[in-house]
């Protein structure tokens, strides 16, 4: 997952695609074209040489670096994705700047692109329009009487993809992967996770506060005179709290059985008094009888408040959801403000990126696969497709070794972990068949009708899957995101164009370079099919227990010791790594870096080039995998990933998986006692 950009935008819908279907590696690189001078590929200038390696490996590997770079006071990191993702913005805006300027056809993925990206940047029109592209949702909630109007305006916006008041989505059924459903999820937030409202340490009441006047502040640029802004925003936090007490921790929502609850729509509205899941599947066309009403519990408190909470209380949760939603695409001073919390409050970010980008990211997001073929024309030769594709059969042949000498899985559950892994499927680069976007209309007069009008298309598309055959061809990504995937349901892994590109992947360098970069990420996404959760589907993307009994309790006993490893990581102040919401990363890091290193071993048996730069190809590797984890954070950045993200923070990405490897220990002469090698009775072992 791509963490560093404001994951606090990320709606509760896609939270879950990316907690449920899509666990990603969140594990970029890129190198600085002007340091790499070592014959590996390897750059010995990031090192720090006085730190011993059996020490800090992450420091050794990356000291000079980390003390070289600086974060933009733009980001709120700053690690080598984002250098290749800057090389990606330039690439991106030629492609965006020749598609305005050519006038291609109305109807064309070329005239959409150029007239989405012109209504993104023309601010003059933007700042003139002020709040027109909102008021005619402005004036409805304001003329609603009654908590009918209330609901009708969340299933208009929800139709449109904006998940208002709750989540829904179209996924494949948990428990039958050839067909699609639908699910009803918990949600209605506006700060990052339901813990903000209920944790009760200084710290995060203080936040409270800055998040109400934040919430204010909207409402008065919505014209709200400063007292009834501030009582509506207090208004709102309490309403807000009581969807968060009861809605389930993101720890709990790992287990992906805490999202299977199907029932018919006819007895869920028997008990719900004031929300018509009748009325709202109609209205968004689908003709079902049944979904996955994944949180009981949040959407009884849901239907209570629909009930008893003032309509001038929703009347305001209406409005301040609706401008939270699209203020990125309207005025300066809705812009500012809400750059304001969310990524200067909340990430410590100092200044905004400047619009191109931002606007390229919208469009992007927006217009994937259709910039996403030109993007591949430009940037992905076909020798690299080959090359990566030839990777990904050494790993699985390395995964298929390691399982088969397992010694604690017994032959049984054995033998259908290999089926499943034989199963696997990979999509290298970009889709065979590229997204239709002729039901897409893009206008040149505003940006958030853009934006809109994409949303729709996108709700639409996924809404239309229901009671069609799997789309096998369909990707979770476009080929411009540097980022990677690995879909239970699917039961495949994912890789786009853009990571493939150096160090992660470069046919010019050393394979230990090449094996301890990409092989560790391609290892870590197969290794998703056996982690906390992934280990929970079998080789047809159900979920179905493949486990006995006896091999599951050994396999839980193994993963403690990783929960208590990275629970022992101490982030910053004195916020400790979550072991358990890391749990499924942590394994695919410790097991895709150990079937890589065996890839490895395979390689070299047939050309082992010796020591290059001064270091065994063992040693090359694991200072790949180090380096590949370089990244500097403001404090409140790493709080948001350790309060939020199911990815361990980088240096314990880089050091904590080695510390459990006797081949680490080995290729540096570490020893235990070494703060770099775990105890043998602490040390994990899964895979
Ligand atoms: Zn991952």
């Amino acid at each position: 997952m791509d963490f560093e950009e404001a994951p606090v935008r990320i709606p509760t819908l896609l939270l879950t695609v990316i907690a449920l279907i899509a666990m990603t590696a969140g594990c970029q690189s890129a190198y600085e074209a002007e340091y790499v001078s070592n014959d590996s590929g390897l750059d010995r200038r990031n090192m720090d040489e006085t730190v011993a390696p059996c020490d800090d490996f992450y420091k050794y590997a990356n000291g000079a670096w980390l003390a070289r770079n600086e974060i933009p006071a733009d980001k709120s990191s700053w690690g080598i994705s984002d250098e290749m993702r800057e090389r990606n913005y330039l690439l991106m805006r030629d492609i965006l700047d020749e598609s305005a300027a050519a006038k291609a056809a109305a109807g064309t993925n070329k005239q959409k692109a150029g007239d989405f990206w012109q209504t993104g940047m023309d601010t003059e029109r933007i700042e003139g329009d002020g709040l027109k592209p909102i008021q005619a949702d402005l004036d409805r909630i304001a003329a609603a009487t009654s908590t009918e109007d209330v609901v009708a305006f969340v299933r208009d916006l929800q139709r449109e993809g904006s998940n208002l008041l709750f989540g829904m989505g179209i996924f494949q059924d948990l428990k039958n992967s050839e067909q699609y459903i639908a699910y009803a999820m918990q949600g209605g937030l506006g700060l990052p996770d339901r813990d903000y409202y209920t944790r009760d340490d200084e710290e995060s009441i203080e936040l409270r506060g800055k998040y109400t006047a934040h919430v204010s502040r909207m409402l008065q640029l919505l014209g709200d005179d400063a007292a009834a802004a501030d009582a509506s925003a207090q208004a709102i936090l309490e309403l807000e709290t009581r969807f968060a007490e009861a809605s389930l921790t993101n720890v709990e929502l790992r287990n992906p059985a805490n999202y299977y609850n199907i029932k018919t729509i006819s007895e869920v509205d028997q008990a719900a008094r004031n929300f018509s899941w009748r009325a709202f599947f109609d209205h968004l066309d689908l003709g079902i009888d049944t979904f996955s009403y994944a949180h009981p519990k949040f959407f009884t408190e849901m239907n209570e408040a629909l009930g008893d909470a003032p309509l001038v209380t929703w009347q305001a949760y209406l409005r301040w959801h609706l401008v939270d939603g699209y203020a990125p695409y309207l005025n300066d001073e809705l812009v500012n403000a809400d750059f304001d919390f969310f990524s200067r409050t909340l990430q410590g970010t100092e200044e905004m990126r400047p619009r191109w980008k931002r606007v390229i990211d919208v469009v992007s997001g927006g217009l994937g696969e259709a910039l996403g073929e030109v993007y591949v024309e430009r940037a992905f030769p076909p020798e690299t497709k080959a090359r990566a594709d030839e990777m990904i059969e050494n790993l699985r042949s390395a995964v298929r070794t390691r399982l088969q000498g397992l010694v604690w899985m017994t032959d049984e559950t054995k033998s259908k972990a290999l089926a499943k892994l034989e199963a696997f499927n990979s999509k290298i680069g970009y889709p065979d068949e590229w997204r239709d976007y002729s039901a897409l209309t893009i206008g040149s007069e505003s940006y958030l009708a853009n934006v809109r009008a994409a949303n729709t298309f996108e709700t639409r598309r996924n809404l239309n899957k229901i009671g069609q055959p799997i789309d096998r061809n369909e990707w979770g990504m476009a080929p411009q995101t540097i980022n990677a995937y690995y879909s239970p349901l699917m039961n495949e892994i994912v890789f786009p164009a853009a990571i493939m590109q150096p160090p992660f992947f470069d046919g010019k360098i050393d394979d230990a370079v090449n094996y301890g970069a990409m092989g560790g990420v391609i290892g870590h996404e197969f290794m998703h099919g056996f982690d906390d959760q992934g280990s929970r589907f079998d080789k047809d993307g159900n979920m179905q227990n493949w486990w006995s009994d006896e091999d599951r309790a050994k396999f839980e006993e193994r993963t403690a010791k990783l929960v208590a490893q990275y629970a022992g990581y101490v982030a910053v102040d004195e916020l400790h790594v979550n072991g358990e919401l890391t749990l499924g990363e942590n394994i695919g890091d410790l097991a895709g870096i150990t079937m890589s290193y065996y890839a490895l071993q395979e390689a070299l048996k047939k050309d082992n080039p010796g020591e290059i730069d001064g270091f065994t190809p063992e040693q090359r590797f694991f200072l790949s995998w180090a380096q590949a984890w370089r990244r500097n954070y403001r404090d409140e950045a790493i709080k948001l990933q350790v309060n939020t993200d199911p990815h361990s923070p980088s240096m314990f990405r880089g050091n904590g998986p080695l510390a459990n490897l006797p081949e680490f220990a080995e290729a540096w002469g570490c020893t235990e006692g070494d703060a770099m090698v775990r105890a043998s009775d602490l040390r994990a072992e899964i895979w």
